[in-house]
């Protein structure tokens, strides 16, 4: 899904600003760059602390909001100078929180890095402080184009790419912008809800899984399993009744129960934003504001996930353990995401991400607001997660990071662990750059 081509990553290890001996503590040398400050008696703090998972509680020095890259370059010669990290943060997604660390500056992208400009051709410069919704929205505005990225609006652009791409993710400094390969929007899509029934759960997911992942490329999908039923969203770019006929010879249709089915034949940008308001919540009554996405200080839901890729079809072992699961707690869910197309086309060794050969990924989740829910939410995925490990193979996807996953750099990088680890090495000799999940030196 990510086609993009990630090319200016600035700002590594040789600087050339030079600090006034006069800035006595990181502040003053905060303050002396082209960057809005804030710092812990900023009214501001408390609200811009926070990340988009609130299960995360961390408390940094500042955060500082570069508007230049030049600014960028000095806020990091600051943290250098006080020996503080420096942690880059676009969208504010990642789902350990790993874009803000106690005692560090957040670098904060969102301001000085959310442009978009088309190139002409069919490529464009989009800052890397842009979110998903922001760049669908500007493409489609400036010409009809249209990005593959994900599906929730406040998603970083950043935080999603690189995470595939091996730039990102904290690991060897922080970007600033990238150069896009844009694609010709669809002459329609045809938006797909399919709901059955939970007892139907098993059945179900053995049709999409046979089918799902050597569906045509215009047809992706994702299954949804959880307590009140199983869910297949689709997104087909052409008209409803080739995307009917499709799914006529999956079987999926037949299968007993179907409690909901709805096709919208519509244009791409209602497409992005309908699968948007599905996995935000917000009303697609206000399209714009939508597709701009909420501050990740509206979410106010705490989460823990975590995932597999899945190179086999699974057995119905499996498939009933992840179903006893999902029934045993109403906010626990697993996703099957389908591969194959483009995705599988790209060797695994062409970029970070391994995991491209796989038929699948799941993620299984689970989503709070109680506080007095954390223990038993987390107890809920650790028990699955515990019954889960033996059926699975060592590949997990990096963008949906989870601390407690075991041999999480093979799991994440596979084969491609020990390049990365030369870059790491070449570029980012001090480690400079981590968090409790970056690329480690060899
Ligand atoms: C509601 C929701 C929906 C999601 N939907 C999808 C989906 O449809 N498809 C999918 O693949 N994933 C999806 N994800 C996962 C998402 O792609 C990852 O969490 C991603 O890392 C978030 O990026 P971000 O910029 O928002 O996060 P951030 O927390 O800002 O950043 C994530 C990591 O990247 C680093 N980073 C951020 N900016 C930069 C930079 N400029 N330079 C270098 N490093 C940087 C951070 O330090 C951090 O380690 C979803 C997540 C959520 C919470």
């Amino acid at each position: 899904m990510f086609i993009s081509r990630v090319a200016c990553v600035v700002l590594l290890i040789s600087l050339s600003v030079h600090l006034s001996a006069a800035q006595a503590t990181l502040l003053d040398c905060l303050n002396a760059t082209n960057a809005t400050v804030i710092d812990q008696s900023s009214p501001a703090y408390s609200t811009q602390r926070l990340v988009a998972n609130q299960r995360i509680n961390r408390t940094p020095a500042a955060i500082a909001l570069p508007n230049s890259a030049q600014a960028v370059s000095e806020i990091v010669l600051c943290c250098r100078k006080f020996n503080v990290s420096a942690v880059p943060r676009s969208g504010g997604h990642s789902y350990e929180g790993y874009s803000v660390a106690d005692n560090s500056v957040v670098v904060d992208m969102t301001q000085g890095f959310n442009f978009y400009e088309p190139q002409g051709d069919t490529t464009a410069w989009a800052g890397s402080g842009i979110r998903l919704g922001s760049l669908y929205y500007e493409a489609w505005k400036e010409g009809g184009e249209v990005f593959p990225g994900g599906t929730c609006p406040d998603v970083g652009l950043s935080g999603l790419l690189l995470g595939a791409k091996g730039g990102g993710g904290g690991n060897f400094g922080i970007v600033t912008r990238m150069h896009l390969q844009m694609y010709p929007q669809p002459n329609t899509t045809t938006l797909i809800y399919l709901e059955w029934p939970a007892s139907e759960a098993v059945q179900v997911m053995q049709l999409w899984q046979a089918w799902a992942p050597t569906a045509p490329d215009a047809m992706t999908s994702n299954l949804q399993m959880a307590q009140y039923g199983v869910q297949m969203h689709g997104l087909y770019s052409g008209p409803m009744s080739e995307a009917n006929a499709l799914l006529q010879a999956s079987g999926l249709l037949n299968v007993s129960g179907i409690q909901y089915k709805q096709y919208n034949e519509q244009p791409f940008i209602q497409s992005a934003l309908d699968f948007g308001a599905e996995t935000t919540g917000i009303s697609t009554s206000s399209p714009i504001n939508l597709m701009l996405g909420p501050n990740v200080t509206e979410w106010h839901n705490s989460w823990k996930a975590g995932s597999y890729d899945v190179p086999t079809a699974l057995n119905s072992t499996v498939l009933n353990l992840m179903q006893q699961a999902v029934n045993q707690n109403s906010n626990g869910w697993i996703q099957f995401s389908a591969y194959g197309g483009q995705i599988s086309r790209v060797p695994s060794t062409a970029s970070a991400y391994a995991g491209r050969y796989s038929l699948y990924n799941i993620q299984y989740s689970i989503g709070w607001q109680n506080p007095s829910d954390t223990q038993p939410s987390m107890a809920w995925f650790a028990q699955l997660q515990q019954t889960l490990n033996p059926y699975m193979v060592n590949s997990a996807y990096v963008n949906y990071i989870d601390n407690s996953l075991q041999n999480w750099e093979t799991a994440y990088y596979g084969d491609n662990l020990q390049r990365l680890q030369t870059v790491k090495q070449t570029w980012d000799p001090t480690n400079f750059w981590n968090n409790p999940q970056t690329i480690p030196l060899p």
